[in-house]
């Protein structure tokens, strides 16, 4: 009896997919906001093409330059393509900071000789979200305090500190990963997301299961879903993982196959337009993945 139940849960869920696949767009699908535009005089400008690096800039120039970001808040990242005025906008700027050719690659092919990749040559095969690895963000961030320094010499010996500040939080956030995630009931990520944390998962030693593999906008397969949903109830796993870019409803859908709660993890690459307002900070997003991901594990 209870296997024939099992059985049609399985086939409820199978029709409950094939029904809400087409209106289903495992994207983010949030409505264009205009980017942020600055009109105060005077300060070096500085554009970059996304939150990640943004938020790195930010922490080196705070005030003393107007910051501004390219891809508006709310939009996927991995399908974002610039308009003509984007292109316009970085041939025109003096400095122009981006994350790498493999994440970005409409940014590295703008002719720009003010254009830096950040992230340059630090990417793997295996996952391009490099600012998740901690000494890789570190290294993003002195080539842009390096390049900030040289083009605006004013702000040299600020931007020089507030760097050797952003590089001690960096490595604050390095060693508690290390200590708050070394005794875990579970080392298993169930994500509901996109492959954006596996360079966490390497170095500390975690397993993480992705539902899609690259970007955002693929779609899981419904052989994937139930796969995901066996394991997770073959381990008695208690938190599944998402992302805010992504509709609820697969995160919800699984929870409730599987009788797990819900944690989200930032991947700060995809950013909410209240977010952008309150101008959280690289620090302040790995700080909450880290609470997430020791919730969830059941770390101590
Ligand atoms: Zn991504």
């Amino acid at each position: 009896m209870e296997k024939k139940e099992g059985a049609l849960n399985l086939f409820k869920l199978a029709a409950v997919i094939s029904l809400t696949a087409v209106s289903f767009a495992f994207c983010a699908c949030t409505k264009e906001q205009n980017a942020p535009v600055s009109n105060q005089q005077g300060k070096p400008q500085i554009l970059t093409s996304s939150y990640v690096p943004y938020t790195l800039v930010k922490n080196l120039v705070k005030d003393m330059a107007d910051v501004s970001m390219l891809m508006p808040p709310g939009v996927e990242p991995h399908s974002f393509e610039p308009l003509p005025k984007d292109i316009l906008k970085i041939q025109k700027a003096k400095t122009f900071f981006y994350i790498d050719k493999t994440l970005e690659p409409w940014a590295s092919e703008i002719n720009n000789n003010n254009s830096l990749a950040l992230g340059k040559d630090l990417a793997t095969q295996e996952d391009l979200h490099i600012w998740m690895d901690f000494d890789k963000a570190t290294l993003m961030a002195l080539l842009a305090s390096k390049t900030i320094q040289r083009e605006y010499p004013t702000l040299k010996q600020e931007v020089n500190k507030n760097f050797a500040k952003l590089a001690i939080d960096i490595n604050n956030l390095k060693k508690s990963y290390s200590s708050k995630l070394a005794n875990c009931k579970s080392r298993d990520i169930y994500h509901i997301g996109h492959l954006a944390f596996g360079a966490i998962a390497k170095n500390y030693n975690l397993n993480f299961k992705p539902l899609v593999n690259s970007s955002e906008a693929q779609e899981p397969s419904p052989k994937d879903i139930l796969e995901m949903i066996k394991q997770i109830k073959g381990k008695n796993i208690k938190y599944i993982f998402t992302e805010e870019a992504l509709p609820p409803q697969m995160a919800d859908l699984i929870a409730s196959q599987t009788g797990t709660q819900i944690l989200m993890l930032y991947t700060i690459e995809h950013i909410t337009k209240e977010e952008f307002d309150k101008q959280i900070s690289y620090q302040d997003f790995m700080y909450k993945n880290l609470e997430n991901l020791t919730k969830g594990l059941e770390c101590n």
